[in-house]
């Protein structure tokens, strides 16, 4: 029997036209750092967004699925882009900032970006890297910034502003296959090279509404929601898309990501709900014991990229801040669990535990646990192994140049097509993950396996601890040992053996897995995206300059 239903592809001008009529008024808020922010409405947005999409073709002549490149904060005019580049058909490249420039040069050559939008306050990283980039023929720039350095560029330099101006408001948004590329985002590379991962139409549509779903981020246009996790990190973990949907407000930091100016954001604007990664919040933390403020307008964090430090949650419950674990990759669109306890342990002594998860796959994603036999493990909370997924916004396959077949690499896909995440956990009987590490930052001990992020979170639940990684290093007797890294706060004095007896006192760590070997260090180095860098801390650890 054929289905009776309408087969309408699900593309993302479709999110567009519904965000920029039925929640018109919506509005996305973006910080200046100075006087007003600026305010744009979801209907605005919607108008520049078609000319942003004729002026790429009309004046830029970008056609079929050409790249166009964005290296931009978080703004309204990100947002243009997000919307303008996939509806008429090309497909967006969000450029991570913080990458060291010759992984930038090298993806930019890579993915063949054709135009590159740029915030002017990034022209200083663009511009020396101009000449090595020979796909690029356009160079577009928004937003305050000093535009000399590009005087002498061999591209085509444009104002964003000029271009759009006494364009038409409106666009005829072709009607594309779902299946087509819509955007593109490069792993961040904690663990390895970048690898590109090319997201459908199709994919961003469904993900968008699972981010909706009351049991996810279940936001609705009564909130307003501040972006920090930004748009070149796996497409703000889908919330641009996602509130287009809905009519919820974006607040927008643009480059004032310090802790200060984020306080004065959350004060002021009085978000709902935030999104980012835990070293975010820790310094949001830091400034909030520091001065306190009213921040009781948001009552909902999303936190995710890496594990959330239990005392990191217990410190924004105090705030009222409540926080929501998710664990997500490139890969996965990102969102891939999500924390909200069971309807069952809600109001009991359940309830924190559940929260501390990785969370719960939501309609969509499937999972399984493989051992390092091959073998599939039982969801009994117990047995560990590396996480499998599969979906309909899971990545199968990664980028490998223009028009090259994609590749599927044994180590990231299996035979029979799931994602292999590379995160090692557990999974219980109702469906919550938990990690217990990355398969490659594990410390193998002995033939046991010590979790670092246990290690890590258990320091940091130490007064006087800051921060805390924990890395694997070579053993003569054990095969590997753990080597903590502790920044300690202001005038801390806790020395290692305090710190060894926390860890030991009601049965935190097992003695076997205390670590013997200890540095204090200045700061955590951080990944591109905020997260620990432990390839660093082992570098360093090799090279005796670990201090
Ligand atoms: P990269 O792998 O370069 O860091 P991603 O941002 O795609 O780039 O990172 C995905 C990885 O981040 C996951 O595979 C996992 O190891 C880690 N991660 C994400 N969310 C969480 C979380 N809530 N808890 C623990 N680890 C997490």
């Amino acid at each position: 029997v054929l289905s009776t239903m309408q087969d309408v592809p699900l593309l993302i001008s479709r999110i567009l036209t519904h965000g920029s009529t039925i929640h018109g008024t919506s509005q996305v808020t973006t910080w200046t750092g100075e006087g007003e922010p600026q305010r744009r409405s979801y209907a605005e947005i919607g108008a520049r967004a078609a000319q942003l999409a004729h002026a790429l073709r009309e004046d830029l002549g970008v056609t079929g699925d050409e790249r166009v490149a964005t290296l931009m904060w978080n703004n309204a005019e990100h947002v243009e882009a997000y919307f303008a580049i996939p509806s008429m058909g090309a497909v967006l490249h969000t450029l991570n900032l913080r990458l060291p420039p010759e992984q930038l040069a090298w993806i930019v050559h890579h993915a063949a970006d054709r135009v590159i939008l740029v915030n002017g306050s990034l022209i200083p990283l663009l511009a020396p890297l101009l000449p090595h980039l020979k796909t690029v023929e356009h160079v577009v720039v928004s937003g305050p910034g000093d535009r000399s350095a590009l005087a002498d560029a061999t591209v085509r330099v444009h104002e964003y502003e000029d271009l759009l101006a006494g364009q038409p408001v409106a666009y005829d948004w072709p009607e594309l296959d779902e299946r087509a590329a819509a955007a593109m985002c490069y792993t961040s590379g904690t663990t390895g090279d970048p690898k590109g991962v090319v997201y459908s139409h199709r994919s961003i549509y469904l993900h968008s509404m699972q981010v909706n779903m009351a049991q996810s981020m279940g936001l609705t246009d009564e909130d307003t929601s501040l972006v920090v996790v930004p748009q070149f990190h796996v497409n703000a973990w889908g919330l641009p898309h996602a509130t287009f949907m809905t009519g919820v407000n974006m607040l927008m930091p643009d480059r004032f990501l310090q802790p200060v100016p984020l306080a004065e954001m959350i004060e002021g604007e009085r978000p709902t709900h935030a999104a980012a990664v835990p070293t975010i919040w820790q310094g949001l933390l830091a400034e909030l014991t520091a001065k306190p403020r009213d921040v009781s307008s948001l009552t909902q964090v999303t936190i995710g990229g890496s594990a959330c430090p239990p005392s990191l949650m217990e410190a924004f419950d105090q705030l009222g801040m409540r926080v929501c674990h998710a664990w997500g990759m490139t890969e996965t669109s990102p969102l891939g669990t999500i924390a909200r306890p069971p309807a069952s342990a809600v109001g009991t002594d359940s309830e924190f535990a559940y929260r501390l998860t990785q969370g719960r796959f939501p309609a969509g994603v499937e999972a399984r646990l493989t051992g390092p036999g091959g073998e599939r493990l039982p969801w009994d909370g117990e047995s560990a192994g590396e996480l499998e997924v599969r979906g309909a916004w899971i990545a199968g396959a990664y980028y490998n140049g223009p028009g090259a077949e994609p590749l599927r690499p044994a180590d990231k896909f299996s035979e029979d097509g799931w994602l292999k995440t590379g995160d090692v956990g557990t999974i219980s009987p109702d469906g919550f993950l938990t990690l217990t590490d990355r398969a490659k930052d594990v410390i193998k001990s002995g033939g046991e396996w010590i979790s670092s992020v246990d290690l890590e979170n258990a320091l940091m639940a130490h007064p006087d601890v800051a921060e805390a990684a924990v890395v694997a290093v070579p053993d003569d007797k054990w095969g590997e040992r753990p080597l903590a890294t502790v920044v300690l706060k202001e005038g801390s004095t806790a020395d290692f053996t305090t710190l060894r007896a926390f860890l030991q006192e009601e049965g935190r760590i097992a003695k076997w897995q205390l670590p013997e070997r200890w540095t204090v260090i200045e700061s955590v180095p951080k990944t591109s995206v905020g997260k620990f860098d432990k390839k660093v801390l082992r570098r360093q650890y090799a090279e005796g300059t670990l201090d």
